[in-house]
């Protein structure tokens, strides 16, 4: 039988989840990335993916007919003509390139997504400025670093990692403005995500024990990859994050981009998935709750029934989505001594921040919203989602899958595929 590897790499860890034909999982297997300097993180990397190749039992290994894996958004690398890093990489949260936005901002389009201090466009223009860019060759990302181990050719990227280094997903090129830049650094061919780039490395393939003919496709972003896994296929479905912060994400036929709200679309085949995240969320719930709290409190609230506080929880002044306004003060008051009260206020305010992000993406012509599936930590609360659908008027169900690795298996078996 064949079988497909997604591979994730988070903050804290890697995980790898090997799926059959049918889509079902036959294993999955973790590493967590030991404390290291940054300079050590490629060294981490690679030893973290091979611990995970060689965690799969053998049999298993040998029926892998596809390799994908996925990174986290805008962590990048500059490396010489053998792949060798030449410096630290720039890790997803770096903002140290924000000294070079004001020069970006004069060449790049107004309120273009590279604009922001962590875009992997403004971490290379801060790693050019390093005396190790002389030795530099080529630029990628995380994902891409960690496909080139695997397949061995460097300089390839996808369209979801390569959004924020500016390549244009709609035309897909890299644009003009982006051309004339002069970068002095060969930038990634981009490829749609999932497009099988190689068979593995012959010495990949003996070490390992995988099929000579097995391929290793082209990557995605850790949030993608979440979202593949969740169960959202149609246009106008979505998916919610209740993490600490509130992430939406909605699938539609039309493009929708607006800087101001921090709204940007990833390209989906066809298909462009709409997102916009709100600082409101578990983070504030956290602040007055212990986890257990959250569980048993909510089973005290009646979800059919409204509450009638109207918060804005925010842990500091500031939202960008649904309302962009830097200085939205947080909105806590008036608060009930009774804790039962208080939680279900905070609820029910955050399901009208999310249907309030929903209405924001379909008025600026995303689709209309079908369904919602939800991920993080406030997805098993189910008083939540009763109050959430009474809100949103859809059907809100949790994500089928919530890990990323499983989203990356799927991206590989449908590419190879078809
Ligand atoms: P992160 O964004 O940090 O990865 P998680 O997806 O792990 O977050 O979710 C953690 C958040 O989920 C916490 O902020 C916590 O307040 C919230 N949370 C945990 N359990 C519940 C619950 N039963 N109901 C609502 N929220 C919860």
């Amino acid at each position: 039988m064949d079988m497909y590897l997604g591979i994730d790499f988070g903050t804290s860890g890697a995980r790898g989840i090997v799926i059959d034909d049918e889509a079902c999982i036959q294993i999955e297997v973790r590493y967590a990335f030991e404390d290291s300097p940054i300079c050590d993180m490629p060294d981490s990397w690679q030893k973290a993916l091979f611990e995970l190749l060689e965690q799969i039992p053998k049999e298993l290994r040998r029926e892998i007919r596809a390799i994908a894996i996925n990174g986290t958004s805008s962590t990048v690398l500059v490396c010489d003509a053998v792949g060798k890093p030449v410096d630290a990489p720039l890790l997803y949260n770096d903002a140290r390139g924000s000294s070079m936005l004001e020069q970006l901002r004069s060449v790049a389009p107004p309120n273009h997504n590279v604009l922001s201090a962590t875009s992997s466009l403004v971490k290379l223009l801060w790693m050019r400025q390093l005396p190790s860019f002389n030795n530099a060759k080529y630029f990628l990302h995380q994902a891409d670093w960690l496909a080139f181990l695997l397949h061995g050719y460097l300089g390839i990227s996808d369209y979801h990692n390569a959004l924020k280094l500016g390549y244009d997903v709609e035309q897909l090129k890299y644009p003009e403005w982006l051309e004339k830049m002069q970068l002095s650094i060969q930038l990634p061919k981009v490829l749609p995500p999932g497009t099988p780039i190689s068979e593995v490395r012959p010495e990949i393939a003996a070490n390992f024990g995988l099929r000579h003919d097995c391929l290793v496709c082209a990557g995605t972003t850790d949030s993608i990859a979440a979202f593949l896994a969740s169960g959202a296929i149609l246009p106008g479905e979505a998916v919610t994050s209740l993490g600490s912060t509130l992430v939406l994400k909605l699938l539609s036929h039309t493009r929708i981009e607006d800087a101001r709200y921090g709204i940007y679309s990833h390209r989906l085949g066809d298909l462009w998935l709409a997102g916009g995240a709100s600082n409101t969320g578990g983070a504030v719930l956290k602040q007055f709750f212990s986890n257990a709290e959250l569980e048993s409190l909510s089973h005290e609230i009646d979800g059919s029934k409204a509450s009638e506080l109207d918060y804005y929880p925010l842990l500091k002044v500031g939202d960008r989505f649904p309302i962009n306004n830097p200085n939205l003060p947080p909105r806590l008051e008036p608060r009930p001594d009774n804790p039962i009260k208080f939680l279900h206020g905070l609820l029910e305010s955050i399901a009208r921040i999310e249907t309030r992000g929903y209405e924001l993406l379909q008025k600026m012509g995303a689709d209309k919203l079908t369904r919602v599936y939800t991920a993080g930590g406030g997805a098993a609360n189910d008083t939540w989602t009763a109050i959430r659908a009474r809100h949103l008027q859809v059907p809100v169900v949790a994500s089928i899958y919530t890990e990323a690795a499983y989203g990356t298996a799927l991206l590989a078996m449908r590419s190879v595929e078809k």
